[in-house]
């Protein structure tokens, strides 16, 4: 791989280089286990003194290669592929906070992320501190405390699509000496890359865009490298694991502490490694990513342009749009396009907007995001349905909001459907 690759070029090209006669795509090593001809081999793998594979818990040459080119993607230096998204957002967090340890969270979140934090990771005794998404940064900094081993955000949060200001958000984390986590989501490295505004983790819900085509369920966490675990605030990484014998991330793994321990610790108890014929599919689907993003965020923008005068729409939120609130950072952190979602609220409420929703022909209600096909979806009775009206309006969702996920039809279909939708539920 060459280092100066450009994403179209590492989409399709990193991750897998086949020798003579290999086989041109990476393939399905639908396999458990691996078989070697001496026992040292296998101690050596189990020490990690070799790289390989022993058990597909762990690691599996197919979900290997897609990690390989995620990584590339993101410009990181190794990254960890998951059951879903969120083990992807659990484990990183998981990965440097423990019971009695705080995170400081931005609260445009997706709604599954808001459940995760304040119910479950609550339980297991990490605290979550939900900053308002319009939070000065006096205020953000305000929220940490001694034990806060985390600023988390969304890049472009789903489904408020605010953006992200993420180098303010690295530098108020870097002086607390702690690392931002982005759930880089939906705009996927072909928009923005993270790490080049200072973020530290990149987390992913493949499930969406990378993987493209609703095929597969899947996560990846990507570390950047480089960040300092040893200012003190991570014991974890600096002192002997006795869980295994005694492994030391930053002195024995100096370029991939986080993902190793991730792996070795995380992965290896909980088991919520991504599956190879998973990895498969999502490798194959980042081939397009880039031509795929363009598009998306091409037919968004038209869409919402239409919607946006349509007598019938009361409001259109789409960052890419010249007028939106979010558009100075959208020109900062994703040049390329604003991703493919949008969302809008009918005149007349949610039951004129379900009416809508419901003549759609070509868009289908699917509770999905981010695939080449248009869908849409009702948060507030659906993907954030088990959160409390306050959680609601925290991230973003109010009653009339009906999320697009605007796919790569022609757009001329798209702008049809929705215009006929609209009119057949007229009055
Ligand atoms: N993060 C974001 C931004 C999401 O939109 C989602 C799901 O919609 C998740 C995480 C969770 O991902 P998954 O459904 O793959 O577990």
């Amino acid at each position: 791989m060459e280092n100066n690759w450009k994403l179209e070029t590492l989409a399709v090209q990193a991750g897998y280089t086949p020798g003579d006669g290999d086989a041109r795509i990476a393939p399905i090593v639908q396999s458990t286990t691996y078989k070697y001809d001496n026992a040292q081999s296998v101690a050596d793998l189990f020490d990690l003194k070799k790289a390989g594979f022993f058990y597909t818990r762990l690691a599996n040459p197919t979900v290997d290669c897609f990690e390989k080119r995620i990584a590339a993607l993101e410009g990181g230096v190794a990254a960890v592929a998951l059951s879903s998204g969120q083990t992807a957002n659990f484990s990183a967090i998981a990965n440097i906070a423990k019971c009695g340890d705080h995170v400081v969270t931005i609260a445009a979140l997706y709604g599954g992320t808001v459940s995760l934090f304040s119910n479950t990771m609550k339980k297991f005794g990490i605290e979550f501190t939900f900053v308002a998404p319009d939070a000065s940064a006096a205020e953000i900094k305000a929220a940490f405390r001694p034990n806060t081993k985390a600023l988390f955000c969304e890049t472009l949060a789903n489904p408020a699509l605010i953006v992200a200001d993420l180098e303010l958000f690295a530098e108020i984390a870097h002086k607390n000496q702690v690392p931002l986590i982005v759930d880089n989501t939906f705009p996927t490295p072909a928009l923005c890359r993270p790490f080049e505004f200072g973020a530290d983790i990149v987390v992913h819900s493949s499930t969406k865009y990378i993987d493209g085509h609703a095929t597969s369920v899947g996560g990846v966490v990507i570390e950047k490298g480089g960040f300092d675990w040893k200012c003190g605030k991570f014991p974890e990484f600096t002192d002997p694991d006795k869980s295994y014998h005694g492994t030391v991330y930053t002195r024995d793994f100096p370029e991939t502490p986080f993902s190793v321990k991730l792996r070795v610790q995380l992965v290896r108890d909980l088991g919520f490694p991504m599956m190879p014929f998973n990895a498969f599919l999502t490798h194959l689907g980042v081939e397009t990513l880039a031509l795929r993003m363009e598009r998306h965020s091409e037919n968004a923008l038209k869409l919402a342009t239409f919607l946006k005068s349509h007598p019938q729409v009361g409001w259109v939120n789409y960052p890419g749009l010249e007028d939106s609130a979010e558009n100075a950072r959208v020109k900062k952190y994703m040049p390329k396009g604003a991703s493919g979602v949008l969302t809008f609220g009918v005149k007349g409420g949610s039951a004129a907007g379900e009416k809508v929703m419901n003549a759609l022909k070509l868009a289908a209600i699917a509770v999905h995001v981010a695939d080449v096909r248009t869908c849409v979806l009702h948060p507030a009775s659906m993907t954030h349905r088990q959160l409390s009206e306050a959680e609601q309006i925290a991230a973003g969702v109010s009653p009339d909001l009906i999320r697009v996920s605007v796919g790569i039809e022609n757009i001329d279909d798209i702008i049809a459907d929705f215009d006929q939708a609209l009119k057949s539920s007229c009055c």
